[in-house]
């Protein structure tokens, strides 16, 4: 079986920039990502390159290529299309199994770090199972991944990301119709007094004001403080109806890209049953770690988005400093060295988490979307509505892992990746009770779906015909 001092779950900025920092100071690192290529979400396919693709996605998309050509150039070994499944903490580190193409394969690492990034929060309203709803991420992936774009599209919710996508599907040609946001001026107005806290992540806001300035030159059309959100249609969505403006409304569309801000991706620290704290300001579980990254189990550690989200700049300087760290605990950097090279990681980092309690404040999640109306459909693999899971408080079902024996609420093949957050702020509002107490799914490995086959042969993996596993 292979040894390794350091593995590191996600290839995104934070994975890579950890990756890169633990190799050049002497680990022998490997990288395992679920994707064919480097970059994780935002930097996806980054190595593809072209100026078609920068003209689209904005010149910060090229700051990925510069993390991705450093971890190349190091002795850190990637491997693409490993999908990690279980990772057991053992004596001296942790054993991590994940398959490759179907064939599973088992490392041992002195250390890991998970750096699995964020998924975008779920959005249960009205009709949003219907065919050609999408979430704004999955639109961006199908840009990102394969150049296409959605047609005659509409974006609704909130949160600067469908800024981002509006203006890069403009500059792709195939502006949306309109984009329709939860947010209202009032939210912007309340969270005004945080600006000055935030002051030092000035960059972050003069790009959101060029994307809105963007937006108006491409005349897309957009309308704040929507409510009463629904997709509409027959068999498929045919448009969007919601109220703003003291009336009902509505745009008939093909496709409706719907966005809520997005959350820490937890699977893996939960299963691995890290200590993790309620976020009042992300309304999510974050896991607790130090200023190195390091968690409650000593030698695991999370960095990027999967530690709170912060963005891409933040994830990989919070690389850095895992990587750092782990150098040092393993005796390849003295303190001294690590302290040095950590100081201007940790400017940048307290700079780009400086402004997200505005961002936060200013594209709240809308009140539709956290307590949804009783008919909408909050758990879509076992269909369980928001109204099943209050009739199932009212019973007396205090938390989140008593809903699956009630109705296999969060069993189905997501494994409560996408109505886990709903659950517990349904219940948190049906108790009265605040989110931490309320808790979280209990997530057990293997945490993505395996094949009895790849169970069985997980202990004698036989050697692939192309790809790593041996
Ligand atoms: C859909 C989506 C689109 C986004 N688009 C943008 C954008 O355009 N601009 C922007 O500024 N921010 C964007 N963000 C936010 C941005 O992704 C983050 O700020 C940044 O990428 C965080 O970097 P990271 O290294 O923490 O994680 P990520 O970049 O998310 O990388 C995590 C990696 O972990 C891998 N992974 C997770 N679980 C496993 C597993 N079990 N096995 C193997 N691999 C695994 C994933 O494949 C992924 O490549 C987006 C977020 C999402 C969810």
């Amino acid at each position: 079986m292979e040894q390794v001092d350091l593995g590191v779950i996600g290839a995104g900025p934070a994975g890579m920039a950890a990756a890169t920092i633990a190799a050049t100071a002497g680990l022998s690192v490997v990288v395992l990502d679920e994707q064919p290529a480097m970059g994780g979400q935002i930097y996806r396919a980054v190595a593809s390159g072209g100026a078609a693709r920068t003209d689209i996605l904005g010149k910060d998309y090229l700051e990925g290529a510069g993390l991705a050509q450093d971890l190349q150039a190091s002795t850190a070994r990637h491997l693409t299309e490993a999908v990690v499944w279980d990772i057991a903490p053992q004596e001296g580190g942790v054993a991590i199994t994940y398959s490759h193409k179907g064939i599973p394969a088992r490392i041992e690492a002195k250390r890991l770090l998970l750096a699995t990034g964020a998924l975008e929060r779920p959005v249960p309203l009205p009709g949003w199972t219907l065919p050609g709803v999408m979430t704004a991420g999955a639109g961006q992936i199908l840009l990102k991944a394969s150049g296409m774009v959605a047609p005659r599209a509409v974006l609704a919710g909130s949160g600067p990301l469908l800024y981002l996508l509006a203006v890069q599907m403009a500059r792709a040609g195939s502006p949306p119709l309109a984009l329709i946001e939860t947010q209202s001026l009032r939210d912007q107005l309340a969270a005004a007094p945080r600006l000055a806290g935030g002051i030092r992540g000035w960059r972050i806001l003069i790009k959101g004001l060029g994307l809105l300035a963007e937006l108006r030159r491409h005349g897309i059309r957009r309308i704040t403080g929507a409510r009463d959100l629904e997709v509409i249609g027959t068999g498929r969505a045919e448009g969007l109806r919601f109220s703003a403006q003291g009336r009902a409304q509505e745009i008939a569309c093909d496709t409706v890209l719907l966005h809520q801000g997005v959350v820490p991706n937890t699977q893996a620290s939960r299963a691995l049953g890290l200590a993790h704290d309620w976020h009042a300001g992300q309304r999510a579980f974050v896991p607790r770690t130090d200023g190195w990254g390091e968690s409650s189990h000593p030698g695991i550690f999370i960095a990027g988005d999967g530690a709170g989200i912060a963005g891409a700049k933040a994830a990989a300087v919070a690389g850095q400093l895992a990587g750092l760290q782990i150098a040092c605990q393993l005796g390849a950097l003295d303190r001294a060295a690590r302290d040095a090279k950590a100081q201007p990681a940790r400017k940048t980092l307290d700079a780009e988490r400086s402004i997200r309690p505005f961002l936060e404040a200013a594209y709240p999640v809308a009140a539709q979307i956290l307590c949804p109306a009783d008919k909408t459909l909050v758990c879509r693999c076992e269909e369980v509505t928001a109204g099943d899971v209050r009739h199932w408080a009212g019973l007396g079902c205090k938390g989140p892992n008593q809903t699956k024996a009630f109705g296999r609420v969060g069993m189905g093949p997501c494994q409560g990746r996408y109505c886990g957050l709903t659950v517990t702020e349904i219940l948190s509002h049906s108790h009265n009770l605040p989110h931490s107490q309320i808790g979280a799914y209990r997530i057990r490995m293997p945490l993505k779906p395996v094949t009895l086959g790849e169970l069985s042969t997980v202990n004698a993996p036989e050697d692939a015909e192309e790809g790593h596993p041996k």
